[in-house]
């Protein structure tokens, strides 16, 4: 039993002998089973780039097969490829929207103003609600309602530590930690 040839890009076993090698590699068959294997790897969005800038390979619509193989200058993205890439990079956008989605959710300013609002509403004037940190709060049941100064509210997305802290919170309790 001689030598036996496997090539993992297309799972293929054929009797290894130089001719045999150098006739697949070259093969049509065999480049694109690589090409699809590395694709794998790249980015979807990368691709569809790549591929939109050339133009589609005419060998390659009309007998399903091109010559030149991977080192075509046109474009061999068939049409189901392409929708397949499409949804892929539509599947990326989603999750990344999903994650920005998720991040906002923490820091959600509509929320924290109209909370604003309301506090705000019972007891005064807004702008004099920074209670300077030195004063002890007045007592247990009403703590002090941290705000902002109306320059920084114009700020959509404001980072947290910018934010008030929530009501409640008791800023006094780490002042001397700062001392
Ligand atoms: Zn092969
Ligand atoms: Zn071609």
């Amino acid at each position: 039993m001689g030598k036996r040839y496997y090539c993992e890009f297309c799972d293929k076993l054929f009797a290894d002998n130089p001719t045999n090698k150098r006739n697949h590699l070259k093969g049509v068959f065999h480049q694109r089973m690589k090409k699809l294997h590395y694709d794998a790897f790249k980015d979807p969005e990368e691709i569809l780039k790549e591929e939109s800038c050339k133009m589609p390979c005419r060998q390659m619509e009309t007998t399903g097969d091109c010559s030149f193989g991977d080192s075509c200058r046109y474009s061999h993205l068939t049409t189901e490829r392409r929708q397949t890439l499409e949804k892929q990079v539509q599947a990326k956008r989603d999750a990344a929207l999903k994650a920005q989605q998720e991040a906002d959710r923490e820091v959600r300013l509509e929320d924290w103003l109209v909370m604003r609002q309301k506090s705000g509403d019972a007891s005064g004037p807004v702008s004099a609600q920074v209670a300077p940190p030195s004063l002890p709060p007045e007592n247990a049941e009403s703590p002090p309602v941290y705000s902002l100064p109306p320059a920084l509210m114009m700020i959509p997305n404001l980072p947290p530590s910018l934010l008030p802290p929530p009501p409640g919170t008791n800023l006094q309790a780490s002042r001397e930690e700062w001392g």
